[in-house]
């Protein structure tokens, strides 16, 4: 009788988590060994024996927000109340989880001599975060122009960090935009409602023919995918990610 040997399945342990906005928190892991991956990329986590659940499932996929360059996982994510989210919230510290991957394909293109332009809504900043702290520790010659959209700052997770990077990577620029800044208790002198051709127009004259990389919840991608159509941006210019579940 043969018997078939069952793959090695890879876990991680939960290090750290903390609060990257309202509402939003960030998980650190530790990164199994030689466990690699490409900025931009997604992996798929899978609670083992959690104390409830239900019927969505144990299983999330969530874009890997830390760079490749770093120690330890990453992942980001609203915390709505639901038990994946509850669980992942109150596991005690040195947890195992399942992680499969990594998966995706909305990571920078190898050449640098066209600008990178990154559309972020909200949450969907994860991958971008990856990238732009890889850029900015290997200094990658890439121009990378960041359009980051949020209702208020509050929302915003890593706007802090996004915006001393710029410091640290003079090819980096970050476009921040708030669309309901009359919630906000905070004060804003930067650039207000939904990311347009006008608002790309004003900040991408000049740069070198722009590749476009979309990423957030299924209807904010779609939207600026259809923009971007409109504007006369070709499909094979455009990459996206859509957070199915959003
Ligand atoms: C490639 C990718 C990257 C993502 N990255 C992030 C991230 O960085 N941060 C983040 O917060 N969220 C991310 N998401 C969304 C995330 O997987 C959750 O769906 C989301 O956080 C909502 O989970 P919830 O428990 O709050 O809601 P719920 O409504 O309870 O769960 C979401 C529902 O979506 C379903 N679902 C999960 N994956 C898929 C899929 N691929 N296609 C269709 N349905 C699916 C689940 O089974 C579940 O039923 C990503 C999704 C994808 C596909």
């Amino acid at each position: 009788m043969t018997t078939v040997a069952t793959p090695p399945i890879t876990t991680a342990k939960l290090l750290s988590r903390h609060e990257v906005a309202e509402g939003t928190m960030a998980f650190r892991f530790e990164r199994p060994a030689n466990w690699a991956f490409k900025a931009g990329q997604y992996l798929d986590m899978t609670l083992l024996y959690p104390p409830e659940t239900d019927s969505e499932g144990n299983v999330r996929s969530f874009s890997i927000a830390s760079g490749p360059h770093e120690e330890t996982l990453m992942v980001a994510t609203r915390m709505r109340d639901t038990a994946f989210k509850r669980v992942l919230r109150t596991m005690p510290l040195g947890t195992a989880v399942k992680i499969d991957g990594p998966s995706g394909d909305l990571t920078l293109q190898d050449s640098f001599t066209r600008a990178s332009v990154f559309l972020a809504g909200g949450i969907g900043i994860t991958p971008f975060r990856s990238m732009i702290c890889l850029a900015a520790a290997e200094r990658l010659r890439h121009q990378i122009f960041l359009f980051y959209s949020n209702r208020r700052p509050e929302d915003a997770p890593f706007l802090d960090e996004l915006q001393s990077l710029e410091r640290d990577n003079p090819k980096y620029k970050l476009i921040p935009s708030m669309t309901e800044m009359a919630k906000s208790r905070r004060s804003w002198s930067g650039e207000t409602g939904f990311i347009n051709q006008e608002m790309l127009g004003r900040y991408l004259r000049g740069a070198a023919s722009p590749h476009y990389y979309v990423a957030g919840p299924p209807a904010m991608v779609k939207g600026l995918h259809e923009m971007l159509n409109r504007a006369g941006m070709n499909d094979d210019d455009i990459r996206t990610e859509e957070f199915a579940g959003y």
